[in-house]
């Protein structure tokens, strides 16, 4: 049996009144820094003004049409540092709840069963998306629009890349997801799982096949960094939180976990142990506090739920059970030991035998375009600034507009 404290959504929604209450307090600024501040273009100074005026059902088609992954980034994105970070009410007294107010309009549009988006006229163009993250999934939407015709090549059994496989549920509930991807699919996106392209897919046909192949594979792999290499104990964050998500049900969790990192995935890490049984959790990260990565909702629920969270340490030695930590700047030493050891210290690429060649940790091109002028890249693996599920929708819009162009497809798009 799987805990509800893990499947149950954890931060609950604004209702219809609180909703309206919040967009009340908007000023309605004539520059709008909050659509300034969205990344992804989702215009939240127009939706907020349309529910304002009591229209609920043209507030949520602004989200829709801007942003096809709408209720996903209203729950996952750190609004405090985007769209909120410039909203002139903080001067007043504090920001308006636009994350709150997203999350309303797009469950509204579920219950009420609205849809705004629609394929546009077939244009004979064929687009292969390897990858279902969101980059992969934003850009369907969008050459589904254009009426270009697209399949998604995803490795996994399910679409949604880390959506699927490394956000935990009581921040994303399953049906939520389920919800945004069949949206997309819906529109004549053929979805091909299981189907690892560069190993059971071979890249080059796929440039044969269609009019251009767009890359979206995002950051697969966790990292494992010395003093842990090829020791026991010792999991990457990213096959962990994978394991849990594939089968919660029959995952164990251990007692005494280590947790060696600082940022969301570190969190998403405590808050899952925690739910699912474990008993002890101590995290310890490279930075101080005041240079932690997480979000401020993510490490504040975390400071809830881990036992202790130590700053400023750097691993030193370990021996399959037991580390050795010494601070960065003090004469100072920590030893902990632990059944698992969890590493949330970065991710990286898994690209064999496809045709992008990789520099610092990112694809080299310019703007979504490899040196080949079939092959197009989007998401976590493109060079632009941010690594957040809002980026990698801005990412992939883009990567679509510019592959209309090339493609010279839609009507619109020549
Ligand atoms: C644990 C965790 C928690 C996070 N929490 C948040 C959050 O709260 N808010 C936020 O904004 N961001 C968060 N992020 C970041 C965000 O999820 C990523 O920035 C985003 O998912 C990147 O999207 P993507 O489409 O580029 O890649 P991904 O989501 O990684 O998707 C890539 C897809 O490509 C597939 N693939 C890879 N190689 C191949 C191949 N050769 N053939 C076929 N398919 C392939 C993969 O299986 C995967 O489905 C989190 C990340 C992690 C790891």
């Amino acid at each position: 049996m799987v805990p509800m404290r893990y499947l149950e959504e954890m931060a609950r929604g604004l209702d219809a009144r609180a909703a309206l209450r919040e967009a009340s307090r908007c000023l309605l600024c004539l520059d709008a820094p909050c659509s300034k501040g969205c990344p992804a273009g989702t215009d939240p100074g127009k939706f907020i003004r349309s529910l304002r005026f009591l229209n609920e059902e043209g507030a949520a088609y602004v989200i829709r049409i801007n942003n096809a992954l709408g209720a996903l980034c209203a729950r996952l994105c750190p609004t405090e540092s985007l769209c909120q970070k410039g909203c002139l009410r903080a001067g007043l007294d504090k920001p308006v709840d636009i994350g709150g107010i997203q999350r309303y309009l797009t469950d509204l549009e579920a219950e009420n069963g609205w849809e705004f988006l629609s394929p546009g006229e077939d244009t004979g163009k064929k687009v292969a998306i390897v990858g279902s993250g969101p980059a992969g999934l934003e850009a369907a939407a969008v050459l589904r629009s254009y009426g270009h015709g697209v399949v998604i090549y995803e490795k996994e059994e399910q679409a949604g890349g880390v959506l699927r496989y490394g956000i935990p549920a009581y921040r994303l509930p399953e049906e939520v997801l389920e919800r945004e991807i069949k949206r997309i699919l819906d529109l004549g996106v053929e979805l091909r799982t299981k189907a690892e392209v560069g190993r059971d897919v071979d890249s080059d046909a796929l440039k044969k096949e269609y009019d251009a192949v767009l890359y979206c594979i995002g950051y697969t792999k966790g990292k494992v960094v010395e003093p842990f290499k090829g020791k026991e104990n010792v999991v990457s964050a990213l096959d962990l939180l994978r394991k849990i998500k594939k089968d919660p049900a029959s995952f164990k969790a251990p007692e005494n976990v280590l947790i060696v990192g600082g940022g969301d995935v570190a969190m998403d890490v405590i808050g899952s142990l925690k739910r699912l049984g474990s008993r002890r959790l101590v995290c310890v990260a490279y930075e101080e506090l005041g240079e932690f990565r997480a979000s401020q909702k993510e490490f504040g629920d975390a400071l809830k739920e881990a036992d202790s969270i130590i700053a400023g340490y750097v691993p030193e030695s370990y021996d399959g059970k037991e580390t050795v930590f010494r601070h960065r700047f003090l004469e100072s030493r920590l030893s902990i030991k632990a059944d698992l050891t969890v590493l949330a210290v970065g991710q990286t690429y898994e690209a064999e035998g496809l045709p992008l060649v990789f520099e610092k940790g990112t694809v080299k091109g310019t703007f979504h375009t490899s040196g080949d002028p079939k092959v197009f890249f989007a998401g976590d693996i493109a060079p632009e600034k941010g690594k957040l599920v809002v980026h990698a929708v801005k990412s992939g819009k883009e990567a679509a507009m510019i592959i209309d162009r090339r493609i010279g497809g839609h009507k619109n798009g020549k």
